[in-house]
C-alpha cells in the first residue's frame, strides 16, 4: 500500500476484437474472475472498452459487477445530426456510458486524429459529463532523439486550455509510449516512473487537481510485469491491450494494482 489517495484504474482496451462468441466467453470469464473477494471497487477501478457495436450489450452483461464499460472513442462532433457513422458524446452518455478513451495513438496515427481533433473530442466528452481517459505517448523516433518528455507534456498542454478547472477530476491520463504498444516491449519501470513523475509535475502546474489525477501506464502490460509497474509511486494503474483479451491475465493485472497501491 502506498500513501497515495488515488484508487488505481485498470482498463482493458479490446480494440477491434473479439468476435461475438469469444466476447460472450470473455465476459463470462471476467465476471467469474472479478467476483472473487480479492478486488473491490475500493481497491481498484476496472473497465473494459469493447467495440462500439458491443458497448450496450457488454454494459448490460456487466451490470452488477465491478467492471465499468468504456467507449474506445467519441466523435469530434457534438450533439445529434447528419453525421453518418459517428457516435457523439451525448449519445454515449444517453446510453449510460460514463467513460471514454480519447487520443489513443492508433487513432492519432492510423486515423489522423490531430491534436485539434483530439481536443474537440475531449471537450465534447467533458461537456456531456463523461470521464476521459486521455492517451499520450511518444514514438520511438521521438524518444531516440531525446524528445519524449517534450512531446508528452505538449500533449497534456494541448488539452489544458479546454479543460475547465472543475473538470480535471473527470480526466485520467494514460501514458503509452507508442513503441511499447502491442510490441511486447515495455518501458522499464524506472523509465515509466520518470515519465509519470514528469506528467504529475506538469499537471500540478496546470491544476490544483494535479496530484489527484490518475496516471495509467500502457504498453505491453501483462501479469509478469504488472507488479513491478504497480510498485512505482506515480503509476496509478494500467491501460491494457492484448492481455485484456484473456480474463485471467487481466484479472491478475488488476490484482497487482489493487494489492500494491
Ligand atoms: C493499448 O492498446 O492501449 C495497449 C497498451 O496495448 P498492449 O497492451 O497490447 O500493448
Amino acid at each position: 500500500m502506498s500513501g497515495s489517495t488515488i484508487i488505481p484504474w485498470v482498463v482493458g482496451n479490446w480494440k477491434m476484437n473479439p468476435l461475438q462468441a469469444n466476447a460472450e466467453q470473455l465476459i463470462h470469464d471476467l465476471k467469474q474472475c472479478f467476483s472473487q473477494v480479492e478486488i473491490s471497487a475500493q481497491s481498484c477501478h476496472v473497465g473494459v472498452a469493447p467495440v462500439s457495436i458491443a458497448l450496450l450489450n457488454v454494459q448490460d452483461q456487466l451490470r452488477g459487477s465491478m467492471i465499468n464499460t468504456v467507449a474506445q472513442d467519441v466523435s469530434r462532433i457534438a450533439g445529434l445530426g447528419a453525421y453518418t457513422g459517428e457516435v457523439s458524446a451525448e449519445l454515449l452518455s444517453d446510453s449510460g456510458i460514463q467513460f471514454v478513451l480519447v487520443g489513443h495513438s492508433e487513432r492519432r496515427e492510423i486515423f489522423s486524429d490531430t491534436a485539434e481533433v483530439v481536443k474537440e473530442k475531449v471537450k465534447n466528452a467533458l461537456s456531456a459529463g463523461l470521464t476521459v481517459i486521455y492517451c499520450v505517448g511518444e514514438s520511438l523516433e521521438q524518444r531516440e532523439k531525446g524528445h519524449a518528455e517534450q512531446v508528452v507534456l505538449q500533449q497534456i498542454c494541448d488539452i489544458a486550455a479546454i479543460v475547465q478547472a472543475e473538470k480535471w477530476q473527470k480526466i485520467i491520463i494514460a501514458y503509452e509510449p507508442i513503441w511499447a504498444i502491442g510490441t511486447g516491449k515495455t518501458a522499464s519501470p524506472e523509465d515509466a516512473q520518470t515519465m509519470h513523475a514528469k506528467i504529475r509535475e506538469g499537471l500540478s502546474q496546470i491544476t490544483a487537481e494535479g496530484k489527484n489525477i490518475a496516471i495509467l501506464y500502457g504498453g505491453s502490460v501483462k501479469p509478469e510485469n504488472a507488479v513491478e509497474l504497480a510498485a512505482c509511486p506515480d503509476i496509478d494503474g494500467a491501460l491494457v491491450g492484448g492481455a485484456s483479451l484473456n480474463a485471467e491475465s487481466f484479472y491478475q493485472i488488476a490484482q497487482a494494482f489493487a494489492k500494491t497501491k
